[in-house]
């Protein structure tokens, strides 16, 4: 008798059972980008770190042109120039000024800038024409980040908009949660490299690609291994030198009842790689387990069908979310979405389906998702069109126009 289907949240809390965050790296700047930092971050001096003119225009002494107007100019006496970089100390007493550019120190007595606009531009003496408040348009030191304050925390993820405070309190590199090292190993007699002319039976390798793409995407350092026979001793040589520099060995092919199910078979007799049945569609047979490499090392292995779809979609689901918890993210799946359908379809009702899907705004705002491309496991021209999966739970035989679904949107991280 055939054991029961464990359903796909089952499955990922056993993927995910026991995993540690990888160790930290100090990385430079831009290659910290997308990873989680190791530790807090704090400013050694305050942002930013002198008062400077936020306009081109004049210091001055506020109360010197307290009363000035277009009707009522007052004139100031220009003592020096302050350009951004400039770093000569410069002195406004009552009655003078200094012609300042935006990022300039502002000058010690000064206490706001008259922006140029409201003068007359004046080089050796200059007429103010409306009256400024202290502190217009000054920046003060510290008014953005104090000194010894933490800019950011560990376990905040590194983006482009996180970058600028970084560099700014002088980091040139931090420390990150490292990338996780995936190996994809592709299996079946039928395969043949990319780019190879096609004879009658064989296929093109298109998951190590894929596969390798997915696992890049979700922040590994990912790499497609030689294609490998469904030979037992083919297999074990490439799950060993794969372990030799892995972190996480990903296969496809294999896994499935058939005769030539060669990863399933080598990795049944070691014990620690566990085959189940999922009730998902598609994409039902999975495993997942350990691998000892021959120096000793334990690497984590996941194995995938086979079917291109449902290599694709077992990847979204299991190892996706494993690449991310490694990399330290506390949110290993995308954001979850709702949209309405624009077409009825059914569904097997004891799996969970993904059904690819395209996601569009209807014109009341509303997000709306209409199935894309045969819904076949092995349609790569579907796959292609898709950016998102609807996905149909246990117990829903028929989704009909307009009702809500829950959309997983593969254009988000
Ligand atoms: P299997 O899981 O090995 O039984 O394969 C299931 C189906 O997926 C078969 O039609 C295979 O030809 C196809 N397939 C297996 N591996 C790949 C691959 N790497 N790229 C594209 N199709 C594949
Ligand atoms: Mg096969």
């Amino acid at each position: 008798m055939m054991t029961p289907m464990r359903t796909v949240s089952e499955h990922q809390a056993i993927v995910l059972a026991n995993t540690d965050v990888l160790g930290q790296v100090d990385v430079p700047l831009l290659d910290a980008l997308g990873q989680c930092l190791a530790s807090d971050i704090v400013a050694p001096w305050p942002l930013p770190s002198f008062d400077n003119s936020s306009m081109d225009g004049y210091a001055v002494i506020s109360a010197d042109v307290a009363d000035a107007s277009e009707a009522n100019p007052r004139a100031l006496r220009v003592i020096a120039d302050a350009a951004a970089g400039s770093s000569g100390h410069l002195e406004v007493v009552s009655g003078t000024a200094v012609r300042i550019m935006t990022g300039a120190p502002i000058p010690s007595g000064a206490d706001a800038v008259v922006p140029i606009e409201a003068t007359n531009g004046g080089i050796a003496d200059v007429l103010v024409r409306e009256a400024v408040t202290s502190g217009s348009y000054v920046r003060w030191a510290g008014e953005d980040v104090t000194a010894g304050s933490v800019v950011m925390r560990a376990g905040t993820v590194v983006t482009e908009r996180s970058l600028a405070v970084l560099a700014s309190v002088g980091r040139a590199s931090v420390p990150v949660f490292r990338r996780p090292r995936v190996v994809v190993i592709s299996t079946g007699d039928e395969l043949v490299e990319p780019g190879t002319v096609l004879s009658h039976g064989r296929i093109i390798d298109s998951n190590g690609v894929m596969l390798t793409a997915c696992a890049r995407e979700a922040g590994a350092v990912a790499h497609r291994a030689p294609l490998v026979r469904d030979q037992e001793d083919e297999v074990r040589a490439a799950l060993d030198l794969a372990a030799a520099d892995a972190d996480i060995i990903v296969t496809s092919g294999g896994v499935s009842m058939g005769a030539y199910d060669t990863m399933k078979a080598v990795l049944s007799r070691t014990g620690e790689v566990e085959f189940a049945r999922v009730a998902m569609h598609p994409g039902m047979p999975q495993g997942t387990g350990l691998v000892r490499f021959s120096g000793g090392r334990h690497v984590r292995i996941v194995t995938l069908p086979g079917n291109p779809v449902s290599s694709f979609i077992s990847f979204e689901l299991f190892v996706r979310p494993l690449i991310r918890a490694m990399m330290g993210f506390t949110e290993g799946s995308r954001p979850g979405e709702r949209a309405r359908s624009d077409e009825a379809f059914d569904s097997p009702v004891a799996k969970q389906q993904y059904v690819r899907a395209v996601l569009s705004r209807a014109s009341d705002g509303s997000r709306r998702v209409r199935p894309v491309g045969g819904q076949g496991s092995h349609v790569v021209g579907g796959l292609a069109q898709a950016d998102c999966l609807v996905v149909v739970p246990v117990g829903v035989g028929r989704v009909e126009v307009g009702s809500e679904v829950e959309v997983i949107d593969l254009t988000r991280r």
